[in-house]
């Protein structure tokens, strides 16, 4: 019995033969639960196979779909294109790839977006991207919103763009960054996934917040299994990403010891997803980065909730 998230062969078939649409919007936000997982592509051709052998590993999964990310610079865009296309060619999942556009040219960007049409690949992340610590960007883009109208006008493909329950680090405030939000979603969104999170209450002020300012759109959790404790010092320095106390306790007893450190993220991400799908958020996306066994160990702990 296929009840839950999970795209099934039937699926793809009919998919193939053209029946139906591969596309998120018609996956997510059905009232039932979804799992997808994200990987990041090579940044040199020498660790092209590895990459791509990650992720077909997590294909194997069944997942709902799954994301490919896009090098900062944009210099990379082609391993997002290829690996994309592997996952939906020789993984039968539907692909997401990611594209950002403040580093790139409109010319760059409208190619990317014709290779992926070519591709088949539907759905499209549509990003800003990070400024570069020099601060040197190209002029064509200021706003992930305005790559989310050109990429409305090249046809029909399903759009994502990112959130922050916590507010994007360049915000003044989560007020203003809620209304710009808005705007990115009514240039064209079909859902929004948001930057990881640690405490879901913070997810669930966020999504009020959202609803009260009239973002409709289905919103994807973005959950990070967290395998590494300086990693995640890291990242959540750059992104403002709060650690709650509860969480600060595990990189302090098992940070040291990666096995245990491994152990103890798969659960605390586990509960976390759990607890979202028992109120009611219904799609989940793993930030399993190319790692096949963190993203198995979390798809069996789940195997009764997301059937
Ligand atoms: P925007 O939506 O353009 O927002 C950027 C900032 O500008 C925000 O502070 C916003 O409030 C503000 N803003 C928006 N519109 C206006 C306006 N009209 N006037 C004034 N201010 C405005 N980076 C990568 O390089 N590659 C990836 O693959 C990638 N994937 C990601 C996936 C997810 C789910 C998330 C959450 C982030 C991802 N990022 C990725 C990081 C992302 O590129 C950065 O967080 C970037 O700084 C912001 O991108 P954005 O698309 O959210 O930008």
């Amino acid at each position: 019995m296929i009840e839950y998230c999970i795209v099934d062969r039937k699926t793809r078939d009919q998919a193939e033969n053209g029946e139906i649409d591969m596309k998120i919007r018609d996956i997510i936000g059905k009232g039932k639960p979804t799992l997808s997982f994200e990987v990041f592509p090579p940044k040199t051709q020498e660790t092209y196979q590895t990459v791509k052998d990650a992720a077909l590993e997590i294909a194997k999964l069944n997942p709902a779909f799954m994301s490919v990310t896009y090098g900062a610079g944009g210099g990379t865009s082609q391993y997002t294109v290829d690996i994309a296309s592997t996952l939906k060619e020789q993984g039968n999942v539907v692909a997401l790839a990611h594209v950002t556009c403040v580093s790139s040219t409109r010319e760059k960007v409208h190619q990317v977006l014709k290779e992926l049409k070519e591709r088949g690949i539907e759905n499209i992340l549509a990003l800003r991207g990070d400024i570069p610590a020099d601060g040197k960007v190209e002029q064509d883009y200021r706003y992930a919103s305005e790559l989310i109208r050109e990429i409305r006008k090249e046809g029909d493909f399903c759009i994502g763009g990112a959130c922050y329950p916590e507010g994007h680090v360049e915000s003044e405030n989560k007020t203003e960054d809620i209304l710009h939000l808005k705007e990115k979603v009514e240039a064209g969104c079909d859902f929004v996934t948001t930057q990881m999170f640690f405490d879901n209450n913070i997810l669930y002020n966020f999504l009020y917040r959202a609803r009260e300012c009239g973002i409709t759109v289905p919103v994807v959790a973005g959950i990070m299994p967290v395998t590494n404790k300086n990693q995640i010092k890291r990242i959540c320095q750059m992104s403002g990403t709060q650690l709650p106390a509860r969480f600060k306790a595990l990189l302090d007893r098992f940070g040291e010891n990666p096995a245990a450190m491994k152990q103890a993220g798969i659960a605390y991400a586990t509960e976390q997803i759990i607890d979202l799908i028992a109120n009611g958020v219904d799609a989940i996306h793993v930030y399993s980065m190319n790692h096949p066994e963190v993203a198995k160990q979390i798809r069996e702990n789940l195997s009764e909730i997301i059937e």
